[in-house]
């Protein structure tokens, strides 16, 4: 695939239709600056306003943007919440659409085979290989990506984390858990990295 990449990027290259500092401008910003930082701030954002929380669920897109965020593969967004009852995850069985604008580059895992097919067949093992154990009563609900609607998992709120601010918020928010296969991490997580 690498190298099916570079033949194809030297043939644009060479015709003229691309230009090579553009293409190293985007994947520079993808791989430095576009990260789940900012899906983190959406979650944080929605964990401590209701009124964003609210504005996310009804419309993803103009919430995201609020904050500066969206653009390219995250122009019609929606904001799946996990509660008690039910556990989100979310997939892309055809390809491997992602929410690049708040979540980055997505991990080589999303584009498996592998994943693709067994989120939507048996998305307990998948997440129980992700050590997310889940009660027995929680549905899971599984969401598939597509070219037209990404969709951007706002975890639970840890325990132990009233009166916490935005930005301590945000620094539990993990990728994986704004994709689904595992929960937000726990405050003591924080106390350990630091
Ligand atoms: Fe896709």
């Amino acid at each position: 695939m690498d190298a099916r990449v570079r033949a194809l990027e030297s043939i644009l290259v060479d015709k003229g239709y691309v230009q090579p500092a553009a293409l190293d401008e985007i994947v520079e910003a993808y791989q430095t600056r576009i990260g789940p930082r900012g899906g983190a701030r959406v979650v944080a954002r929605a964990w401590t306003d209701p009124a964003y929380a609210a504005h996310l669920a009804a419309d993803a897109t103009s919430a995201i943007a609020e904050l500066d965020l969206g653009g390219r593969q995250g122009e019609h967004m929606v904001a799946v919440f996990n509660d008690a009852g039910t556990h989100h995850l979310v997939v892309c069985t055809l390809c491997s659409c992602y929410p690049w604008a708040v979540l980055g580059i997505p991990p080589s895992w999303y584009k498996s085979s592998a994943y693709r097919a067994r989120a939507v067949l048996e998305p307990r093992a998948v997440l129980a290989e992700f050590g997310t154990a889940l009660p027995g009563d929680t549905r899971i609900r599984v969401w598939d990506s597509t070219a037209e609607i990404r969709y951007l998992v706002v975890p639970r709120r840890p325990a132990g984390t009233e009166g916490w601010s935005e930005d301590q918020l945000a620094d539990l928010v993990n990728r994986d858990s704004m994709i689904g296969v595992r929960p937000a991490d726990e405050p003591a997580a924080v106390g350990n990295r630091s």
